[in-house]
């Protein structure tokens, strides 16, 4: 066995709703620790499974180039088809392109706190991982200490726009600054997975970079703002060479023909896309307000979750899981994560919330 795998430690995931239900003996339970959408997903979706499932070919092995899916996606970004590497979900294309860049002894740079697969994946091939602190006060990347994180043996640099766990959205020309002062044999990914969220520019992706510098990729997924979580699918567009390489390890049949059809299903509902952004930014904007009334640090967000602290986070969590409300602890101690719930729902937790600080 490869030494580093004792020492790891595993992607905790969720606990089912029902085991959770049941433990707490509540009837209803709201996920509010794992960035789902709260508004569901496009009905669009269930048609089209739906109409799907009657084409009984389950006997069959699906397009293992995902050939529809790739082809609106690349129509729809402006690039070549080529250059897509589709996954199940993008923790798969994570892993992906660490099997394919690290080899033992490279280093990989990430900032810290961050989605804990960046660290996870490049320790399984050897990585040493370079972590660099955001800043405390805003949540915001230090980007001259990335620069000086990087030399000579990194071979992945990772930028989540907007982070998660902190929130916080990075402008464009920032990560082009960046980048200018990045070796061209680094690769900078660019993990834009709550990009769709970010309401407070016209153009938030860096999609642009990706013609403009031979290292950069940019990574989306379908698990956030399109609601499809459950279905698994995530993508990277990359530059068509650095493509080529990670399809020659990818699993032949990774995506399976359902979630093909429901990606392509949400893709086309934009309306549903933009009703559940509006509907977050507004929610969004009430909780900032009331972590301002209640003097709660929390950091600017720009996704669906905001990142706080308040004296005694756990009793927190534990009083809004006693009615319901599941967040995210663990990240920071003293900071929970917070998905932010639908409307009603966040009535009531607000509530629970102005009680708990009285
Ligand atoms: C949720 C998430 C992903 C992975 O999403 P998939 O469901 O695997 O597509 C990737 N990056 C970040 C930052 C995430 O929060």
């Amino acid at each position: 066995m490869k030494e580093i795998i004792r020492t790891l430690q595993p992607y905790v995931p969720e606990e089912p709703a029902q085991a959770v239900k049941s433990r707490l003996g509540v009837d209803r339970l709201v996920r509010l620790s794992a960035n789902e959408n709260p508004y569901g997903t496009s009905p669009e979706v269930r048609e089209a499974i739906l109409s799907y499932v009657t084409h009984n070919d389950a006997n069959y092995y699906p397009d293992g180039n995902a050939t529809p899916l790739r082809t609106k996606l690349a129509e729809y970004w402006q690039v070549k088809p080529e250059q897509l590497v589709i996954g199940v979900g993008l923790d798969e294309v994570i892993a992906m392109v660490n099997k394919t860049l690290i080899n033992a002894g490279d280093s990989v740079v990430v900032s810290t706190p961050a989605f804990s697969e960046y660290a996870l994946n490049g320790l399984v091939e050897g990585a040493e991982i370079r972590e660099v602190p955001a800043d405390f006060e805003t949540g915001h990347y230090d980007f001259s200490s990335l620069v000086k994180a990087v030399d000579h043996t990194t071979r992945l640099v990772w930028i989540c726009n907007p982070n998660n766990p902190t929130g916080t959205y990075e402008a464009v020309e920032d990560i082009r600054r960046f980048v200018e002062n990045i070796p061209t044999d680094t690769l900078v990914i660019i993990d834009e997975a709550y990009i769709d969220f970010v309401t407070s520019v016209a153009v938030p992706t860096a999609r642009a970079l990706l013609d403009e510098f031979p290292n950069v990729a940019i990574m989306r997924t379908f698990s956030k703002a399109y609601g499809l979580a459950n279905y698994r699918v995530g993508y990277m567009m990359a530059p068509v060479e650095l493509a080529n390489y990670i399809q020659t390890i990818r699993l032949p049949y990774n995506l399976n023909t359902l979630s093909q059809v429901a990606a392509e299903a949400a893709l086309a509902d934009q309306e549903f896309l933009a009703r559940t952004v509006s509907q977050n930014a507004a929610e969004r904007d009430i909780w900032e307000s009331l972590f301002d009334e209640l003097r709660i640090h929390y950091y600017k967000s720009e996704a669906n979750f905001i990142f706080f602290t308040v004296p005694d986070a756990d009793g927190l969590a534990d009083v809004w899981l006693s009615a319901g409300y599941q967040v995210r602890r663990g990240q920071r101690p003293n900071w929970l994560r917070l998905t932010i719930p639908a409307a009603q729902d966040g009535d009531r937790m607000r509530a629970i919330l102005r009680e708990y600080v009285a």
